[in-house]
């Protein structure tokens, strides 16, 4: 039974808000509203035991503002003061602070916040902007319900992936790492673009991923986690034992209609994270976006389910609009480029100016960085200029047909 007893969708007790889902965006909304709203009564109703599932969210110092930064940490549990890539013919390190933040610390830090104002293991079955019914048919009432459940799994959104399988593994002796590697390229490509990411958290513990840029977003967890072993042993890292597992399959969005998009779901609920469309367009990370949202709800006078719904989808679209040109450079990646070649382009990437790079990952970019990336992008071999210009058009229908094509490509390997 939940802690907080139905109200029978009366206006009986009708709290202010209440969050569906326990992941990420309605964790950092539930933080914010606690700290600056503590007249409003809301609370979270997550369906697993914990709130956040079994995450490590990594973002770049650049990416959210200095004083967010401050705000968030009690939630960091590792930093690092430099990251670095690896190409094939290029190695770079970049003095930009890098931190993560683990659900397990985000449940640690955010469920003694909202004790009671928590209900955790509890399904929510359905939902509408003014009630929300649990799994034993209780219906909870509330002036404004936001829909935080993740992303859905049929949208009218061409994509791409990233998907990966990361060991966070104890080695039996110290590995010697002390960057964030976020991306080890030197690895043999397979499936699209494929790197290695490494996060050292003590001089014995260290989190491998073995991601990949693909077209598709089937995900062969043992072959991977073969993979990251054997790139443990070729580093000669001897595991002691693996700590945790995690596996993830990230949109990369090539094009997608935003009308369609939110014309589905449950209607006039207002959303929230992934399933609102906030996160970056290219790596598929929501925690700059899923903050910002975050704030700019805490800020809202009225929030009332319709005010909400208003906000969000003005919000979304307007980032939607805004990033356009990252997805270009997706479908650049995925359907101008064979899969083979995205690594080269991205090793042409990585030899853009630091501060440009720190920009893209913020989703921040000038007009003058965009001609630059274009310029390092498109200009120099080996993109067709052709296929290139081929990638400018943006519609969902049209990217399925190129991407599926693209797949006859076959990868290296
Ligand atoms: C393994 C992994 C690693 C990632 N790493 C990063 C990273 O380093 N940095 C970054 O910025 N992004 C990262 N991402 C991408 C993205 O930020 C995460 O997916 C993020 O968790 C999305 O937040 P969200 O709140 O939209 O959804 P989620 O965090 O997935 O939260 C949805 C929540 O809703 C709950 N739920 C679903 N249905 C119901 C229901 N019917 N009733 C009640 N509760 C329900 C789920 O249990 C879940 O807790 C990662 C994603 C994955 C999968």
């Amino acid at each position: 039974m939940p802690a907080r007893p139905s109200n029978g969708g009366s206006d009986a007790r009708k709290p202010d808000l209440i969050l569906v889902g326990g992941g990420l965006a309605n964790s950092l909304i539930a933080w914010r509203l606690a700290a600056l709203r503590p007249e409003l009564d809301f609370f979270v109703i997550e369906r697993g035991s914990t709130l956040g599932g079994n995450h490590t969210w990594s973002f770049h110092d650049s990416d959210i503002p200095a004083a967010a930064l401050l705000d968030l940490r009690p939630f960091i549990f590792a930093s690092w003061p430099r990251q670095g890539v690896r190409f094939p013919g290029h190695a770079r390190s970049f003095d930009v602070p890098y931190h993560a933040i683990s659900s397990e610390r985000l449940h640690e830090v955010l469920s003694r916040t909202l004790g009671s104002r928590l209900l955790l293991n509890q399904d929510v079955t359905a939902l509408t902007p003014a009630q929300v019914t649990l799994a034993d048919q209780s219906v909870i009432a509330a002036n404004c319900v936001i829909d935080g459940r993740g992303p859905e799994t049929d949208t009218p959104l061409a994509l791409g992936f990233q998907k990966f399988v990361g060991l966070e593994i104890e080695t039996e002796t110290p590995h010697g790492e002390t960057v964030a590697m976020i991306m080890d390229a030197t690895v043999a490509q397979l499936d699209g673009y494929r790197f290695v990411y490494t996060l050292p958290f003590s001089a014995t513990r260290i989190l491998i991923e073995d991601t990949y840029y693909s077209d598709t977003p089937e995900l062969d967890a043992a072959t991977l986690s073969e993979r990251v072993r054997a790139y443990a042993s070729a580093k000669g890292w001897r595991i002691q034992r693996v700590v945790r597992e995690e596996r993830g399959v990230l949109p990369v969005v090539l094009a997608g209609d935003m009308d369609a998009f939110w014309q589905r779901g449950d209607p006039g609920v207002p959303r929230a994270g992934l399933r609102a469309s906030l996160f970056h367009p290219t790596t598929g990370y929501s925690l700059p976006d899923a903050l910002a949202f975050a704030d700019s709800l805490a800020a809202l006078p009225d929030l009332s389910s319709v005010a909400v719904r208003a906000h969000v989808e003005r919000h979304a679209r307007a980032l939607w609009t805004d990033r356009a040109f990252f997805r270009l450079l997706n479908r650049m990646l995925f359907i101008a480029a064979t899969p083979a070649e995205r690594v080269h382009i991205l090793e042409r990437f990585y030899r853009l100016p630091s501060a440009l790079i720190d920009r893209f990952f913020a989703a921040r970019l000038t007009a003058a960085d965009k001609a630059l990336i274009m310029m390092y992008m498109a200009a120099k071999p080996p993109l067709p200029f052709f296929k290139a210009v081929g990638a400018l058009g943006e519609t969902p229908a049209w990217a399925f047909a190129r991407r599926a094509a693209n797949r006859n490509v076959r990868p290296v390997s």
